[in-house]
């Protein structure tokens, strides 16, 4: 004779049993993976990188290695792509054509306050001209 207490234990195993299966049949890649992906960049200089390169401030937050400033992040993929009709503003000094250059140029690099000072140090460590 089962009472009630060892039905419901045995239910419980059941249910344990159960859900057990379902989590690892549930497996996904794991999590590194997809943060491995991930680039972080500066929200107030030009600094770039994969994000375990980022710095941490003693609260934790990622920052930037050079500056300590905050960052954003997103998927290296959706970070390298440039729309076809991207046209960097006139005051950053370069052509859409030599963006992509500068960008991977600016990786993991010292970084600058702002687009013009970068790739002022991009032209004059690549030896480039001025965009005509
Ligand atoms: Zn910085």
């Amino acid at each position: 004779m089962v009472n009630p207490q060892q039905r419901r234990a045995a239910k419980r195993r059941r249910r344990e049993r159960r859900n057990a299966r379902r989590r690892s049949a549930g497996a996904r890649p794991t999590p590194p993976a997809y943060r491995e992906r991930l680039v972080a960049y500066g929200a107030r200089c030009t600094w770039w990188d994969a994000k375990p390169n980022a710095a941490r401030l003693p609260s934790g937050l990622p920052c930037c290695p050079f500056c300590s400033g905050v960052l954003f992040e997103c998927e290296e993929a959706a970070w390298l792509t440039i729309r076809p009709d991207f046209v960097p503003p006139a005051a950053w000094g370069i052509s859409a054509e030599e963006y992509p250059q500068w960008l991977a140029w600016q990786r993991g690099r010292a970084c600058y306050p702002n687009q013009a000072e970068s790739v002022a140090a991009w032209r004059a460590d690549t030896d480039r001209g001025e965009t005509p």
